[in-house]
């Protein structure tokens, strides 16, 4: 079989037929290259305007990168027609297998910027013997494509969170769907101000808002303004995710300032190694663990109680009627301010401000657990992290889209992936 007849098969273009294929002598790597030709007696179309349209005149051959085969490189070279459009001007013909101004085909890009799905974008053009760059065109046209062709019908749960991004506080604000039946990342801003999440709601327009039933959030002030602001209808929930994420935080405030005391004091380093047996939840501690955890009680130190303060909170999220879980918010949080651990007051206050849009995760009848940002937060971090070598926003913001919008993709693009 020639590849010629695979070619007929599987990349077949409408007004243009394949000629020769032939090995690219004296090339560095191995190469073949098949020519492609328009139809006889075939108008060109207009590439603005999409009208066939008299020829101009007839540019210099191009190579066009396509999947390659056992390793070797495929082209199409081809001499594009200039068409004088009388709407347009002197235009470059639409060419079917190409989807701008680079030189790969879009059969190509499509397959890269699938691949680029399970790989990071180094791991792909390594594999494919292509360009980092190359890569990210072809990341960027789907993304851009899928962004373009997403269906934004029936959003009802939205969730706002931020990540860091880069070093120092540089933060990204990423707002996802968390509908059941449909999660992903829908938007991604710079920062994480007022003026950011403002950007959301512009971009998300107002019919679609007013339809929003839930909205799930950390405490971020600016957030919480914007979000009572925009849509003050729906049902804002502050996420089981972030709260304990701040008790946390708290607790390891409390135990890194007392180990440094009791080292001060010439104690026994006991908390030095315990920052994990802390932070854990008691029933993912291994057996090992838990006797260490067992003989930190027998301490009656501030980590230690800050501990039991958060394992004790997480009862909160077991209640099922907003009143009583309200009255215990307010137990605890008034046992805590009585501890006079500072971090932990700190959380409690929080808390206490943030009452109503506290229980209102019993009111939304607990259907937004803490998975779904958390899972959604981890998987933004690595996307970010990982060695893709982007370093501008743009690429990052790409990245994001790519990994976690869950984008459609044509049908065409399956073929070959
Ligand atoms: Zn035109």
């Amino acid at each position: 079989m020639q590849l010629k007849t695979i070619l007929n098969r599987t990349q077949k273009f409408k007004s243009f037929v394949y000629g020769a294929v032939r090995w690219v002598e004296d090339a560095k790597e191995p190469m073949i290259e098949a020519e492609l030709r328009p139809r006889s007696n075939s108008r060109p179309i207009c590439s603005a305007c999409g009208h066939r349209r008299p020829g101009y005149d007839t540019l210099p051959s191009r190579r066009f990168e396509f999947i390659p085969l056992w390793g070797i490189k495929v082209f199409f070279r081809y001499a594009p027609r200039r068409v004088d459009c009388p709407a347009c001007g002197i235009r470059v013909e639409r060419m079917p297998w190409s989807a701008g101004k680079h030189h790969l085909t879009e059969t190509y890009a499509w397959f890269l910027a699938g691949w680029a799905k399970r790989l990071s974008w180094k791991e792909v053009a390594e594999a494919f013997r292509t360009s980092w760059d190359h890569v990210f065109c072809s990341v960027e046209m789907a993304v851009r494509w899928g962004r373009k062709h997403q269906d934004l019908s029936g959003i009802e749960a939205i969730g706002v969170d931020e990540i860091q991004w880069q070093r120092g506080h540089k933060y990204l604000t990423l707002v996802y769907q968390i509908d059941a039946n449909c999660k992903r990342l829908l938007w991604i801003g710079k920062k994480r101000k007022v003026k950011t999440l403002l950007g959301f709601f512009r971009w998300f327009g107002k019919e679609r808002t007013a339809q929003l039933r839930y909205v799930c959030s950390d405490m971020w002030k600016p957030y919480l303004k914007v979000i009572a602001k925009k849509a003050g209808q729906a049902i804002h929930i502050l996420d089981r995710f972030h709260i304990m994420a701040h008790l946390s935080k708290a607790i390891d405030e409390v135990r890194a300032g007392e180990a440094k005391e009791l080292k001060q004091k010439g104690y026994d380093p006991v908390l030095t190694k315990s920052r994990w047996l802390l932070l854990k939840r008691s029933e993912n501690l291994t057996e090992k663990q838990q006797t260490r955890l067992a003989d930190l009680l027998q301490y009656n130190l501030r980590s230690i109680r800050s501990y039991l303060l958060k394992e004790e909170f997480q009862l909160f999220w077991s209640y099922q009627s907003p009143y009583w879980a309200g009255e215990f918010l307010d137990k605890w949080c008034t046992k805590t301010m009585r501890s006079r651990i500072e971090p932990m007051k700190k959380v409690a206050r929080m808390l206490r401000g943030h009452r109503p849009l506290l229980l209102n995760w019993f009111r939304a009848k607990k259907q937004f657990s803490s998975g779904i940002v958390e899972g959604f937060n981890n998987k933004a971090k690595l996307t970010t992290r990982k060695a893709y070598g982007f370093r501008t926003y743009h690429a990052a913001e790409i990245a994001l889209y790519h990994a976690l919008g869950a984008l459609p993709v044509p049908e065409t693009a399956h073929e070959f992936f």
